[in-house]
């Protein structure tokens, strides 16, 4: 699928970052683990991985990587957030409010459904089949964020109950669930010809 063999790097302080690893290698994209700033020398793309946003922002600490990620994603670097990952890139993060990187335009209460109903796998409502490229869709929700506003400048790719789940900001796209957990899944394959467009 891709011409080139563009090289990612995944955040790899905490969470799930495995299962990205392989849902890339499956699409032919190889990775690398990023833990200090010079993982991130090279790279074509980047996935931030879901997990516990406040751990991952701890261990980010002192290492350079929070400033070295803002910049990337300024200038333009593809990237795939998931959940945690989303929660990370947010204007804004709510319930409880936490510090992020502010790189994408959106509000997001953490763990936004509850405690009844904080993990299930939900056939999502696709609100934009061309832009995903695809007229269904599956969401692995774990203890996910709620996004209550999006600014002007982001797409709205799939809802949930009326609730953005998976948007696109430029080259950001971002999950609220865990598309690395569904075999074959589009929002991958998206991410994977929004890194090829490069060329
Ligand atoms: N609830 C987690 C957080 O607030 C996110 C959960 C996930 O990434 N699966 O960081």
């Amino acid at each position: 699928m891709v011409e080139r063999s563009p090289v990612v790097g995944l955040l790899a302080l905490q969470g799930d970052f495995d299962a990205h690893r392989k849902a890339l290698a499956e699409r032919g994209v190889e990775s690398v683990e990023v833990r200090v700033p010079s993982d991130l020398d090279g790279v074509a793309g980047l996935v931030l991985p879901g997990g516990e946003s406040t751990t991952i922002l701890k261990l980010m600490e002192g290492t350079g990587l929070d400033s070295r990620l803002v910049d990337l994603v300024r200038a333009g670097l593809p990237v795939l957030a998931t959940c945690a990952g989303v929660i990370l890139l947010a204007r804004e993060v709510r319930h409880p409010a936490q510090r992020s990187l502010a790189v994408l335009d959106i509000l997001v209460e953490r763990n936004g459904y509850g405690r009844q109903i904080d993990s299930a796998v939900v056939d999502l409502e696709v609100a934009d089949p061309a832009g995903l490229g695809s007229a269904t869709l599956e969401g692995v929700f774990i203890r996910a964020p709620r996004v209550t506003e999006v600014g002007e400048g982001v797409r709205v790719l799939a809802k949930r109950g009326g609730d953005p789940v998976l948007l696109q900001q430029e080259k950001v796209l971002a999950a609220t669930f865990h598309p690395e957990l569904t075999d074959g899944s589009p929002v991958v394959d998206l991410f994977v010809r929004i890194l090829s467009a490069l060329g």
